[in-house]
């Protein structure tokens, strides 16, 4: 194997462990812990695993959890009443409204209604306005985007002046994960090609690219006669492919996943890779919880700095 692989459990890791000493040290000298609330509508398999886990990890770092259920014909109104009286919760600075939510509401509505400076998601408008301002503007950077964006710096990989080309253009990964590497500072100042559905010569793009970014869920999407030899290639791509009995409970079936670039030709071509699972995924959870201690240390005037 030629590529460096890239870790996404050992660097979740090691960033959940520097929230923990943070989280301790605010606790002794302010009195007060990260406090994170997950509403979750309805009981969609899928969400309540995510839910759990996000739940899980805020305990395991000290924050206050509050896990709040609400059945899945909670009307809309209700609904936003709810997000109002956490906005008004000084326990809480983080607000996290699990979705896909049910036809009958607006998520706009609803991301909307979450108070900006408590939206650790960084999906309200004002958020998104913030980071594409970007530098001291920007409160909580997405998820998965400052997920990757952290895989790379903390590979040592050098993204001035490097041509990065992100594959996909949604609000969640494509868009701001572009618009981060365009900024000025660390882990930035890349020249930056976005491609789509509509691009023509997508393999062209790709072959330019220091660092390759796929985010389109189309597993094996990208080709290794796409990438660059000695590149970075993140595999954003969380594909079920079909099923496996579990390693733990061969009685039980887990999906298998596949990411969108072909990575077992890729690992012999690329410099750097991400692995499907455990590459980018660990890290959404982890920058979440990186999020909602930011929120707390901005309401007591702590500077975040990078962290
Ligand atoms: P999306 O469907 O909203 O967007 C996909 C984008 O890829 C679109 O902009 C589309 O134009 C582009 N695209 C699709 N097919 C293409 C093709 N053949 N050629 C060029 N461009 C193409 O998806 P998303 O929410 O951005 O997620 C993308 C993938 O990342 C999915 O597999 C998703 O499961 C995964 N994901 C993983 C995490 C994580 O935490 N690991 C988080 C979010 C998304």
């Amino acid at each position: 194997m030629t590529a460096k692989l890239i870790k996404g459990t050992d660097i979740g890791e090691e960033i959940l462990q520097e929230i923990t000493t943070e989280t301790t040290q605010i606790k002794e000298k302010y009195g007060v812990v990260p406090g994170l609330v997950t509403i979750l509508v309805g009981s969609n398999p899928a969400s309540i695993s995510y839910v759990t886990l996000k739940i899980k990890t805020a305990h395991r770092l000290g924050f206050q959890e509050v896990q709040d259920n609400q059945p899945a014909d909670i009307s809309e109104k209700d609904l936003l009443a709810l997000i109002d009286r956490y906005n008004k919760d000084d326990s809480i600075h983080g607000i996290l409204v699990q979705l896909p939510l049910p036809k009958h509401i607006d998520e706009k509505k609803v991301i909307n209604a979450i108070d900006p400076d408590k939206d650790v998601d960084g999906f309200h408008p004002v958020n998104v306005g913030r980071l594409m301002i970007g530098g001291e503007e920007v409160k909580f950077p997405p998820c998965t985007p400052a997920g990757i964006q952290e895989l790379i710096v903390r590979s040592g990989i050098e993204t001035s002046g490097a041509e990065a080309v992100v594959v996909g253009r949604s609000n969640i990964v494509g868009k701001p994960i572009a618009n981060m590497l365009i900024q000025r500072g660390k882990g930035a100042d890349a020249t930056v090609t976005i491609v789509h559905t509509k691009t023509k010569n997508l393999a062209d793009h790709c072959k330019r690219a220091d660092i390759l970014i796929v985010a389109a869920g189309v597993p094996g999407l990208v080709k290794p006669e796409w990438i660059k030899p000695g590149a970075c290639v993140i595999d954003v791509g969380v594909n079920r492919v079909g099923e496996k009995p579990s390693k733990n409970d061969p009685q039980k079936m887990v999906p298998i996943l596949k990411g969108d670039v072909d990575f077992d030709a890729a690992k012999e071509i690329a410099g750097y890779i991400t692995p499907v699972p455990g590459g980018v995924g660990p890290m959404t959870i982890t920058m979440l919880m990186r999020n909602t201690l930011r929120s707390l240390k901005s309401r007591l005037g702590i500077q975040s700095g990078n962290s």
